[in-house]
């Protein structure tokens, strides 16, 4: 069953409203099996908005238009649907006393206004607004469906939640559809398809792979359809098996954990704390680690030591060594994360030192540098990594690295 949505509204295309709306409705109609065929943004015009909905009513089972549905005369939707259904305007009894209701409990006489909104198409059902004034419409063409909604998303959601899912699955047999994100670190996307070529290319025709990227990420989606949920499931359950041979060390999670959730799960079993000592992550690794719920068990705190200065006074980095081979350095950071190991009384540190960028680089060291060490009891692990120019990404993948090489380490 395939799925349109059309978001009308001159502000989504001049980038005033963002268009949240079609993220949602996708987001929902995916989860009861539509396939979301195409999201089209358009301007509040007649000719358009009928263009487009022939368009695409030739290629989808479903529509779901938002937008263009208020009491106002730049909102178009009303007239046009009932011009192209060819309907007849009347007004709608129930319609006008949720209407009258609405207004009265908010202290206002019904106006023109609110009474044209209650003449419906009379080839249409009413989708009760239960948060405003604007009621949805739902035609029927065959066997098609267009529903046509208000803009303001809560009352959009409502409607949808409520009555339009529950009518679309009354009317349609939707298959049971399955996403599985597989996350994996440390490898580029490129050298990951690289990898993991052979094993995508074995994928039977009817489940569908998504590469993902974020800074020092990347999510693997494996999608597929069926009548039974179980039977889907099983059938990726083995393929994410197969990928799991292959790449053991770089997926850290099959259940959308992240990074920092995954060590802090890690971090409890082994009844083990932490701590961070961090330069070019300015605290930005202490703010993942302890976006973590419960992460007071086991993260104990941070020295945020971006000076040489409080590199020397709180983490006992030799000055020496830092006049020699510079902050950004392995002797350093190795430093730091031993300094803080011992300060906070830890089972596990982790320290960064880096050039964030965009100033900073030289010739040897260029920007986008970056130190990472792991110490715990039996000692200490470096890398050296070397990232971008952008400074906010940089601080990104640094974290990213320095939470990687903590969960390795805590793998043993
Ligand atoms: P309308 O139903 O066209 O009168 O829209 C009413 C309000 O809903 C607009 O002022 C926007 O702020 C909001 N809105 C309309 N379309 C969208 C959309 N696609 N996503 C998010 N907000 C929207
Ligand atoms: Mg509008």
């Amino acid at each position: 069953m395939n799925l349109d949505i059309i978001s009308i509204g001159d502000e989504l295309l001049i980038g005033q409203t963002l268009n949240t709306n079609a993220h949602w409705i996708a987001a929902e109609l995916d989860k009861i099996g539509f396939t979301i065929r195409q999201q089209t943004s358009i301007s509040d015009n007649k000719e358009h908005i009928i263009e487009t909905l022939s368009n695409v009513l030739e290629k989808s089972d479903v529509v779901l238009i938002t937008g263009g549905l208020g009491p106002t005369n730049d909102d178009l939707t009303m007239p046009v649907l009932n011009d192209y259904f060819g309907g007849k305007l009347i007004t709608d009894a129930a319609v006008y006393n949720d209407i009258e209701k609405l207004i009265l409990g908010r202290g206002f006489e019904m106006n023109e206004n609110n009474k044209r909104q209650a003449l419906i198409p009379d080839n249409c059902k009413v989708v009760r607004n239960a948060h405003g004034t604007a009621p949805g419409l739902w035609f029927e063409q065959g066997d098609k469906v267009v529903v046509a909604m208000p803009g303001v998303p809560f009352e959009m959601k409502a409607m949808i939640t409520d009555t339009v899912i529950p009518w679309l699955k009354e009317k349609y047999v939707l298959p049971e559809i399955v996403h599985q994100m597989v996350l994996t670190q440390g490898l580029p996307e490129s050298k990951l398809a690289e990898l993991i070529a052979d094993w995508e290319n074995q994928l039977p025709a009817t489940i569908k792979l998504a590469y993902l990227p974020s800074p020092g990420r990347v999510k693997l989606r494996l999608s597929s359809k069926g009548k039974s949920r179980a039977e889907v499931q099983h059938k990726i359950d083995e393929q994410v098996a197969k990928l799991m041979q292959i790449i053991p060390q770089n997926i850290y999670s099959t259940d959308n954990s992240n990074l920092e959730e995954v060590i802090g799960k890690m971090l409890v079993q082994q009844k083990a704390t932490l701590a961070t000592a961090e330069s070019c992550t300015g605290g930005y690794l202490a703010h993942l680690i302890t976006s973590i719920s419960g992460s007071s068990d086991y993260f104990k705190g941070s020295v945020i030591s971006y000076a040489n200065e409080i590199k020397i006074n709180e983490l006992g980095v030799k000055k020496s060594d830092l006049e020699n081979f510079g902050a950004v350095s392995q002797q350093v950071v190795e430093q730091m994360a031993l300094g803080v190991l011992k300060k906070f009384t830890v089972d596990y540190a982790v320290a960064t030192s880096g050039i964030a960028g965009p100033t900073g680089g030289t010739a040897e060291k260029p920007v986008g540098t970056v130190w990472i060490a792991v110490a715990n009891k039996n000692g200490v692990v470096s890398k050296q990594f070397t990232f971008g120019k952008l400074r906010s990404v940089n601080i990104e993948r640094s974290a990213v690295a320095a939470l990687g090489m903590l969960r390795e380490v805590l793998q043993g």
